[in-house]
Formats: C-alpha cells, sequence, structure tokens
C-alpha cells in the first residue's frame, strides 16, 4: 500500500504520466520520442498536449492557465488567463489551444531589457518549454492555476529571461560532450545530461518583528542594529534541535513541495540564529532551476501563514553569517554514466572531463566570478562561511595524485576509525571538504558554493556549462582528428592539468597569504559588483558566448545593462529607506530620550556629574552626527540617475555605500543606550532570539 507521501508526491504536476493518460498513444509515443530526441514538438503534437493538459488541469479544478517565466528581475513573472470562451449563445465553454500552449504575447517594455529597447518596439513572447513539465498552483483560498514553464524573448528573439541561456547552454553542452563520447567509443550515448542540486538557504523571523523593520520590508537586509548579545560563536544553532514551531512550518512546506513534485529531502538549522536550509534532491538543471523558483516561493507564502517572513537577502544581519545558494553540478550520459565520478571504470574518461573543468574555470574564472556578482552578494561574499571572491577549485590530493599518475582510480577505501571497539568501521569520502573554497569538488559533482541566496540558480548554471562547453568543444576537435585516440585523451589530460593547474588551492582560502600566492599566479580577485560589469563586455568573454551560441554580443551586452541598473537601484532604495529610517524612526525616538533624560537632570540635584550628563551628551552628538550625514545622503541621492549609469554615477554609488555604512556604524554604537520602549523598531536581539 502506498504511503501519504507517496500519494501526495507530484499531485500537481502533469507529469508525463498524466499526458499518457489523456493523450491516445500514438501521439504520446510522438511526444516522448520528440522529447528524447530534444526535437521541436510537432503542431499536432502540441494540440494533443494541449489537449491533455488542459482537461487533467480543468479536472483537478483549474480556472486559469498562466505561461510562466523568469525575467531579468530575478522573480518569476505570470500572466493568469481564465480558459472561459464565450460560445454563440451567450454561454461559456473551456478552452486551450496549442497556440495558446506553445506561445503567449505580452508587453516586455516594463520587464528589465537592458534600456535597449523602446517602448513602441515592445513586443515580448512567452514561449513554452516542454522540458520542464506544467504545474497547478492552488493558493489557501482554493483558487488553481495551471502554470506552463516557458522561455521569454523579444520580438526578434533576444533572450529576456534567466531560462533562455540555460537551454542554449544545456543543448551545447549536450552536444560537445557527446562528441567527445563518442570519438571516445562511447557511441551508444544519445544524450548528456547536467544535473543540478540546489541547497536553499533562508532565514525565518517573526511578522510582527518584519512589520516594524522598513529597511527589511523595502531592502530586504537590516540597515541598521548592533549585534546580537549572543551570537553564532558557540555554534549553537547548527544542526541544532528544531523547535515545534519551526517543524510546524517545514513539514507544511514539505507537503506543498511534494505536491510539486520537488523532492524535499533535507532540511536543518543553519549557523547563523533563526537560519535554515532546505535540500532538494537534484533533477536536471533546467527543471532543478524551475523547482528552484518554486521551493523559495512556497518558503515564503507558507512563512507568511505561520506568522513569520522569509528572507533571502544574502547577508540581512550584519556582524552574523549570510545564506548561499549551493549548486551542486555535475554532468551524466543517457546510459547513466556520472561523467565526474572518480569511481568510474575508465580513468581517462573521468579524467578528461573532470581536466577540462579545471581548465574551462581557469580560462573563465571572471565569468565565474561574474555570474554570482550582485549587490546582495557583496556583502556575503569573502567572510563568515561564505567563499571568497577570489576563485580557485578545491580537487583534494588523491585527485592530484590520480593526475600525476600515482594512483590508477580512486576506488581504494579508506575506513574511518572513531577508536571504540564497539562501533562499525564505516568507509571515507573520498576527499574532505573544504568549505573556503569557492568551487569545491566533493567526490562525483562540483559544489559552487559563492552563488547568493536569493539568485536564480539559472544564470550561474548557464555560465558553468559555457565555459564547459568551449573547452569540450576545442578538447573534441581535437580528438576526432586523432588517430590514435587514447594517446591524444591522454596529452589533452596533461595540458589540461598542467596548463591549468594555477587554479587548483586545496588550502585556506581565507588566509592571507593566498590572496598573495595567487598574485603569483597571475588570478585576479574582482571583490565587488562593481569590478565585474566590465566583464561581460570583454573579447573573449564575447567570444565564448558567441561560439556556444548561448548569448549574442547584444545578449550579452543587454545583461550587462540590466546587472548594472540593478546594483544602481539597490543602492539607492537603501539609501531612501535608511534616510526615511533615521528622519522618521530614529531621531525622533532619540529626541524622545534626550527630553526624558533632560527633565530628569533638571529635576534631580545630581549635580554636574551625574552619569545622565554623560549620556546626553553622547546622544545629542550621535543625533547630530546621523542628522548631518542623513542630510547629506539624500543629497547624494538625488544625484544619482539610473537611466544612465556612467563611470561618474558608480563613483557617486560608492560614496553612497561609504555614507550608508558611516550612518550605520554611528547608530550601532548608541543602540544599546536606548531604552526599550523608545527604541526606533525591533532590535537583532528581538529579532533573532525571540
Ligand atoms: P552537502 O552536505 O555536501 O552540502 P548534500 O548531501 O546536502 O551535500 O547534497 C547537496 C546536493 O547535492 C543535494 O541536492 C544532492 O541531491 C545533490 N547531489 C548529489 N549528487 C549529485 C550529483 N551527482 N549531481 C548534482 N547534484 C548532486
Ligand atoms: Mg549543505
Amino acid at each position: 500500500m502506498k504511503s501519504v507521501t507517496e500519494k501526495l508526491f507530484g499531485i500537481n504536476v502533469c507529469t508525463d504520466d498524466v499526458l499518457k493518460k489523456h493523450m491516445p498513444s500514438k501521439w504520446y509515443k510522438n511526444y516522448l520520442k520528440t522529447k528524447e530526441d530534444g526535437l521541436p514538438l510537432s503542431k499536432t503534437i502540441a494540440s494533443h498536449v494541449a489537449h491533455a493538459m488542459k482537461t487533467w488541469a480543468i479536472k483537478n479544478g483549474a480556472t486559469h492557465y498562466s505561461h510562466w517565466f523568469a525575467p531579468l528581475t530575478g522573480k518569476t513573472a505570470e500572466k493568469q488567463v481564465a480558459f472561459i470562451e464565450p460560445t454563440k449563445k451567450g454561454k461559456v465553454v473551456e478552452e486551450f489551444s496549442a497556440k495558446s500552449l506553445i506561445k503567449g504575447e505580452t508587453d516586455a517594455s516594463s520587464f528589465p531589457n537592458g534600456g535597449e529597447r523602446l517602448t513602441f518596439e515592445a513586443r515580448g513572447y512567452t514561449v513554452w518549454d516542454y522540458t520542464s513539465p506544467a504545474f497547478i498552483k492552488d493558493d489557501k483560498s482554493g483558487n488553481k492555476t495551471l502554470f506552463i514553464p516557458t522561455a521569454f524573448c523579444s520580438f526578434v528573439g533576444t533572450a529576456l529571461d534567466e531560462k533562455t541561456p540555460l537551454l542554449r547552454a544545456l543543448e551545447s553542452l549536450n552536444k560537445e560532450s557527446t562528441r567527445i563520447l563518442h570519438a571516445l567509443g562511447y557511441t551508444n550515448v544519445k544524450r548528456v545530461i547536467c544535473n543540478i542540486g540546489g541547497e536553499q538557504e533562508y532565514f525565518l523571523i517573526k511578522s510582527k518583528h518584519f512589520n516594524n523593520r522598513l529597511d527589511l520590508k523595502i531592502a530586504n537586509r537590516t540597515l541598521l542594529g548592533s549585534a546580537p548579545i549572543k551570537n553564532q560563536e558557540i555554534s549553537s544553532h547548527y544542526f541544532g534541535i528544531i523547535e515545534d514551531e519551526i517543524s510546524a512550518f517545514m513539514n507544511e512546506v514539505n507537503i506543498e513541495l511534494w505536491k510539486l513534485g520537488i523532492m524535499a529531502k533535507l532540511q536543518h538549522n543553519e549557523v547563523a540564529p533563526c537560519q535554515h536550509e532546505l535540500v532538494p534532491i537534484f533533477a536536471p538543471a533546467n527543471i532543478s532551476a524551475d523547482q528552484n523558483q518554486l521551493i523559495m516561493e512556497t518558503i515564503s507564502k507558507t512563512a507568511k501563514r505561520h506568522g513569520m517572513e522569509a528572507l533571502f537577502h544574502e547577508k540581512p544581519f550584519n556582524y552574523i553569517n549570510g545564506s548561499g545558494k549551493h549548486i551542486n553540478w555535475s554532468i551524466s550520459t543517457d546510459t547513466g554514466i556520472n561523467l565526474l565520478d572518480s569511481n568510474i571504470a575508465d580513468k581517462n574518461l573521468f579524467l578528461i572531463f573532470f581536466s577540462s573543468m579545471i581548465k574551462a574555470i581557469d580560462k573563465y574564472y571572471k565569468v565565474i566570478r561574474c555570474s554570482t556578482a550582485h549587490h546582495g552578494n557583496d556583502f556575503r561574499l569573502g567572510g563568515d562561511e561564505a567563499p571568497p571572491t577570489l576563485i580557485s577549485v578545491f580537487v583534494g590530493e588523491n585527485i592530484e595524485h590520480m593526475f600525476k599518475g600515482k594512483i590508477e582510480t580512486s576506488n581504494k577505501k579508506s575506513v574511518l576509525d572513531v577508536g571504540v571497539k564497539s562501533m562499525l568501521k564505516p568507509d571515507k569520502d573520498f576527499c574532505d571538504r573544504n568549505r573556503t573554497s569557492p568551487f569545491a569538488y566533493t567526490t562525483n559533482k562540483f559544489e559552487f558554493r559563492m552563488v547568493g541566496s536569493s539568485q536564480n540558480l539559472s544564470w550561474p548554471c548557464t555560465c558553468i556549462c559555457t565555459i564547459m562547453a568551449k573547452v569540450l568543444n576545442e578538447a573534441a576537435n581535437k580528438l576526432e582528428a586523432a588517430s590514435d585516440k587514447t594517446l591524444e585523451v591522454k596529452k589533452l589530460i596533461k595540458e589540461n592539468y598542467e596548463n591549468h593547474k594555477r587554479i587548483i588551492f586545496d588550502g585556506n582560502g581565507y588566509d592571507k597569504s593566498w590572496k598573495i600566492e595567487a598574485e603569483k599566479r597571475g588570478l585576479i580577485e574582482y571583490a565587488n559588483t562593481t569590478d565585474c560589469f566590465d566583464i561581460y563586455s570583454s573579447e573573449d568573454v564575447i567570444d565564448l558566448f558567441e561560439s556556444t551560441k548561448v548569448l549574442n554580443k547584444s545578449e550579452l551586452l543587454l545583461r550587462k545593462a540590466t546587472i548594472k541598473k540593478a546594483y544602481a537601484e539597490a543602492v539607492k532604495i537603501e539609501a531612501l529607506t535608511l534616510c526615511q529610517m533615521v528622519y522618521e524612526n530614529v531621531i525622533p525616538s532619540i529626541n524622545k530620550y534626550i527630553l526624558e533624560l533632560a527633565n530628569s537632570v533638571k529635576n534631580y540635584a545630581g549635580g554636574k556629574h551625574d552619569s545622565r550628563n554623560k549620556l546626553l551628551e553622547i546622544l545629542t552628538t550621535a543625533i547630530n552626527e546621523l542628522s548631518v550625514l542623513s542630510d547629506k545622503l539624500n543629497n547624494l541621492i538625488n544625484k544619482i540617475d539610473t537611466t544612465n549609469i556612467t563611470d561618474k554615477t558608480l563613483k557617486t554609488l560608492t560614496d553612497v555605500n561609504t555614507l550608508i555604512n558611516n550612518i550605520r556604524t554611528n547608530y550601532d554604537k548608541i543602540e544599546h543606550f536606548i531604552p526599550n520602549n523608545l527604541k526606533p523598531f525591533p532590535t537583532y536581539n528581538d529579532m533573532l532570539f525571540n
């Protein structure tokens, strides 16, 4: 008998089994075959799929359908349409045509488009991506809508979203990997699949606190607030007991995700207080990216129902750990070989793919760095468990031994002995973990740890797939031309490793000596988002994306303009929010306290040396300083034009950031002097230890 979870799993997903049930078998077989071959569906197949989807969705209570896409806003977008169509007799029927399934039309000018396009040529299209299944989303009042994953592009086919480049990169990676496999004699392989497992970190705080903090509501992170009394130093939260109210929330999240066919597998408390993590089982990259969006949405909505607010910003609180989204990346064949598994019998096969990754990261580490560069991540990278901004790859000494020919395969397992006779001695992992490495090999996959918790994982994944496709293309060209494939593959492995091993670093990435060492190796650190903008328009990067057919030059420049604008807007929003908080909350509340203190000094004959006089002086100085700085900030914000971001704008933004920091430092120093009943907003102690 099926368990409750087994019955629940995937009930809201329009799986191939659902389609099979609702399609004539001939057309279902055609559909499957087309999908397997990665070809476009014919109009007739699409009509049958549309009919099957509609029948299933309506049977399950859906009244609307929506094309679902990921514009360059970092969020998903939807436009819900009712199935109803009028009949001649003034009644309605529920319809859903192949045309409505395949293509949607919308105004694209209000979405980020890099300012490249004008409003009079604003048409945008959503195009059905049948490789990611449609699903039904139901809200708590019972409304149900059929969601159809789509790509989003302009009138002339320019990618305006996260999905399109990812799908193109996956195609390119599949093509080049398959060429390598065929050249090496694995001719039965039809396809190579990229798998992603995304670990999602987030904070949960009480809604009552969230609602009283303008910074969290508007800018997604706290702009003011001193460190909590108790912090994460004693590691009491990491893997700590999950409290009942959190457990109830997690349980509901899991149920919602399982209904959506998402294999939510792991949950635990993270290092910082109020920080948690959810990890689903890995899936093909495109599906995984869509699922991650649904995971964040589900966490967010469920938290609200439990009187909490989920925070996905990379650094919602100063002084304690931020949140990331580790991407576990691997590639495997349709015949079931994980090409990054060091245990596969054909050592050359493993090493050619592995060494190609080393070469790809070394050649294009700036692209990998770029893929995670955005305003929020600037606060997180480089400290508190997050990887540094300097890119390196951790491989572990066993893999290095393999490259040097010291061991043939990784099969030689060692055991773990805890020194207690009665205990079993389990096998040890092939390599240790390195928490400071941005790109770490972990037995059969790479873990990219720089990705920010709020990011759509598509872009970082697109970049990894693209650089890998580029390097595999070069290898495939040589392999196909070589008469002795074994000799050639060995040569390629050696070259890849010897010429690119400078990117390998297994030590402590936080250590200052690594920066010095990296500089000697010629590796450049791109410390901030603003250092990354020009990477998008450098010649070699344009060539990389054009030659792999992932993005053309104008699409790349569109991205550059979009991330620049998003960065400027984020700084501006922070500055405006901060000024408002200082004027509306901080100054009035401190003034009130000053008045109280002054009155009490007047009425009390404690004399000049009364400690309250000292406090009065501290508070008066602070308030003066805060208002001078805020006025300055206010003036600076007015100078920022986010529609035309020049070098001068970037310089102003840096000044704005400095002022934001200064205001924070000044406030954080005195926050603890303000009595509880006059505190301008909930403190870190309130929010993190409620
Ligand atoms: P860690 O403890 O190292 O963070 P987890 O056990 O939490 O690792 O797993 C991290 C993620 O890696 C999970 O989503 C898991 O499904 C995924 N994963 C495991 N194997 C692979 C693989 N071969 N390719 C991609 N992702 C994988
Ligand atoms: Mg983890």
